[in-house]
């Protein structure tokens, strides 16, 4: 019994995006940027969106950035809320 070989443990490094809603580091497969480049965690946007929606403010709809006017188009609002709750729109 000799002594085993280990490798190094070196840490696969992880791509992460920093949240511009709730300022939490995400891995880039819950990261969604929109058109305008702007961009937050999934999760975040999804709600963001909802709010707007059931505030009737379905028409508001902009990027999460106040100085940023781009709507996102219906593909995106698509990915980020769902179809279901994109056709009650
Ligand atoms: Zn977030
Ligand atoms: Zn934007």
């Amino acid at each position: 019994m000799g002594r085993k070989y280990r490798k190094p443990l070196i840490p696969e490094p992880i791509e992460v995006k920093l949240c511009e809603i709730c300022y939490e580091e995400v891995e880039l497969n819950r990261f969604y940027t929109l058109a305008c480049g702007h961009g937050a965690m999934l999760e975040c946007l999804k709600d963001y969106f909802l709010n707007l929606i059931g505030e009737n403010k379905a028409s508001k709809m902009t990027c999460i950035y106040p100085d940023c006017s781009i709507v996102p188009n219906d593909g995106e609002l698509i990915n980020i809320i769902g179809i279901d709750q994109y056709y009650r729109l």
